[in-house]
């Protein structure tokens, strides 16, 4: 199956099904002749911020799908300032290869910034000091079985991480690898760099750069590439919607017990 996404059209649509649905788009940068974009509702008194970023590698079409399905259906809560990434590597995705087209695995450059792409990226974060109440960063694998997520977060793991395996599960397996990626998983939970330095690292991915300057609570949720399209789509918005409601939820200290 190709997982190919063009990405002249899919991006034409995410602007004018952003700009209907009242977003700010804004073309932060270029690279290889196809724009960078975002999109970000700012409401006056945002009752919290979310950021979401998707196809950082061009083979994972999940989860730039998903993001223009909710823009699509107007899930995106007026009351909620939303920072929208919907593709990080548009020459990737047009290859349909993990890489940018200059052959850079952009998530392993938010620290040394090689890339065109990351570098606009950064500048776009660095822009009005960016910091949100969580970051969701949208993935696949290829040898994934099933669904799981990293957690960044001081402190203990979020109960959060376990309702989002769990709303999941309806829909897909979850990975209950003991070891994915090189790092031990409790089923389908991975925290890799918790409470660990990092500073001497040097492949940064978005998601630990987002943990150290822009967010206390972010995860990479990623769904498993031999899945038919459709049904990860699904899993990816399952897993927003999840995390957004809960954070919401009356009583939030609720999702942070174990
Ligand atoms: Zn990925």
């Amino acid at each position: 199956m190709s997982t190919r996404l063009e990405p002249k059209t899919f991006l034409r649509h995410f602007v004018n099904t952003a700009d209907a649905a009242g977003f700010h788009v804004l073309e932060y940068g270029e690279a290889g002749g196809l724009p960078l974009l975002a999109a970000d509702l700012s409401p006056k008194l945002p009752r919290m911020s979310v950021y979401l970023s998707a196809g950082i590698h061009g083979d994972e079409p999940a989860g730039s799908l998903a993001l223009l399905t909710l823009m699509a259906q107007g899930w995106f809560d007026r009351e909620i300032a939303w920072h929208i990434l919907p593709m990080l590597n548009p020459g990737g995705m047009a290859a349909g290869t993990r890489n940018s087209p200059d052959g850079i695995d952009l998530n392993r450059d938010y620290r040394d910034n090689h890339a065109a792409e990351t570098v606009a990226h950064k500048a776009w974060l660095r822009h009005a000091g960016r910091v949100y109440d969580a970051a969701l960063s949208l993935h696949e694998d290829w040898e994934a079985s099933g669904f799981y997520l990293y957690e960044m977060r001081n402190g203990e793991p979020a109960a959060l991480g376990w309702s989002i395996l769990q709303s999941v599960e309806a829909v897909m397996p979850i990975d209950r690898s003991p070891e994915i990626d090189g790092f031990p998983a409790v089923n389908g939970f991975l925290r890799p760099h918790a409470n660990s330095s990092f500073e001497t690292m040097h492949e940064w991915p978005e998601q630990l750069f987002l943990h150290r300057d822009h967010t206390a609570l972010s995860y990479t949720f990623e769904t498993p590439s031999s899945l038919p399209l459709e049904t990860r789509v699904l899993a990816q918005i399952i897993a927003i919607k999840t995390t957004v409601n809960l954070l919401l939820a009356p009583r939030v200290e609720d999702a942070f017990e174990i």
